[in-house]
């Protein structure tokens, strides 16, 4: 069988010549632009003389099937007669930048990764250089914004990126959701810092920032202080999978000093099983199979109040999981505040504290998220399972299966 897809590269105005398999078993697509004009970089006019090609550049595109892709094109070069000398330019288009070894739809995917991610995650991911990706982001952040081309910013995203390597140490990616809810790159700004975001979120147009609605970012003061300062009429939207992460870490903690004190009081075989659960334990039950949440009861059960850290630190999960508004969520947090206290653990300390500050921001995640059909169908799966996990804390059961 030899099927052929048709696949819409998203570059305007070319027209592909051929294409072939590099040594690296890249796909490069030669084109050619099929525009007849440039501007003189002179004088500015329009010219359409002909001079001839220069020599072929790569450029990295989106990836098809998992496959780097690199465009080729010769640059078309014009004569200009109204200037003296007639000297020649090379054809500008608006798909690459003459000083970026990419397209621009490459970098904007990049970073939209990028927002979502660690930049290591991101050269492993895209096959491509760690240079290659400040290279992106410094030429990003001396980009302006084209304002014209958003009719609307009702929803705007703050994402921090931390770099290893170079002088900054963190650089803010700024996003907007288009009408189908997919983010779109605005920004790039070269720090974190309030006055930073201050610029940013002042350059924006008036009717612009009127329209904005909710921006969503991770707990750093300097966000919120901008946001409160330039857009007060939106709402601060801390983002849940930040929120997460945080308590992940500080019950993850508890486990690992839940374990030190284990090792004095059980055999080594025992100690050995337990030590192995660290992945069970910091996953979901409901991704576990039956097989790996007996593995993790063995630790479980030998530790009650890390058995009660997990359920808890479940909760909080199930807590944002559920359809519920504002006000819900926070009579149920509250509950939960509550619990933490009975149980007398200190691993939520920290977490509890953060939500003095964050309670509202946090909480405002509830006011307009989007119900999707993933998040039905989860909330019936929890159902199921968490009966089922309930199980897994009864004796019986354990010997029954044993
Ligand atoms: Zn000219």
């Amino acid at each position: 069988m030899n099927a052929t897809l048709q696949i819409p590269l998203d570059i305007p105005n070319i027209r592909l010549l051929s294409s072939r398999n590099g040594e690296r078993g890249e796909l490069i697509l030669e084109v050619e632009s099929h525009l007849n004009t440039t501007k003189c970089r002179h004088c500015g006019k329009a010219i359409i003389e002909f001079h001839g090609y220069d020599r072929p550049i790569q450029l990295r595109h989106l990836p098809i099937f998992e496959r780097v892709v690199l465009i080729e094109i010769r640059p078309k070069r014009y004569r200009c007669r109204h200037c003296e000398g007639d000297p020649t330019t090379t054809q500008k288009l608006d798909w690459y930048d003459p000083n970026s070894p990419h397209t621009r739809a490459f970098e904007r995917w990049l970073l939209k990764m990028l927002a979502n991610s660690t930049v290591i995650d991101v050269t492993r991911r895209c096959e491509i250089g760690y240079d290659a990706v400040e290279g992106v982001l410094n030429r990003w952040i001396k980009t302006q914004v084209q304002w014209s081309d958003f009719k609307h910013l009702h929803t705007l995203g703050i994402d921090e990126i931390s770099l290893k390597k170079g002088h900054k140490h963190y650089v803010a990616i700024i996003t907007t959701l288009d009408d189908d809810d997919h983010p779109q790159i605005l920004a790039v700004l070269s720090d974190r810092l309030k006055e930073t975001v201050v610029n940013f979120l002042n350059g924006i147009p008036e009717h612009l920032k009127a329209s904005v609605r909710r921006v969503c970012s991770d707990m750093h003061e300097g966000y919120a202080h901008a946001i409160k300062e330039t857009l007060p009429h939106a709402e601060l939207v801390i983002d849940r999978f930040h929120v997460a992460h945080y308590y992940h870490r500080e019950v993850d903690q508890f486990r690992k000093q839940a374990l030190a004190d284990l090792k004095e009081t059980v055999t080594p075989e025992t100690y050995q099983a337990c030590k192995g659960t660290m992945w069970l334990f910091r996953r979901h039950y409901w991704s576990l199979t039956g097989e790996q949440l007996q593995q993790l009861a063995t630790l479980l059960l030998l530790s009650p109040p890390l058995q009660q850290a997990w359920l808890l630190r479940h909760e909080l999960t199930l807590w944002f999981e559920q359809q519920q508004t504002k006000t819900e969520a926070l009579q149920k947090l509250q509950h939960w505040k509550e619990k933490v206290r009975l149980s007398g653990l200190t691993c939520f300390d920290k977490f509890i504290n953060l939500l003095a500050t964050w309670q509202d921001g946090i909480t405002n995640y509830f006011n307009d998220r989007h119900t999707s059909g993933f998040v039905e169908g989860l909330n019936n799966k929890l159902k199921v399972i968490k009966r089922r996990c309930y199980g897994l804390f009864d004796p019986k059961r354990l010997t029954d299966s044993a």
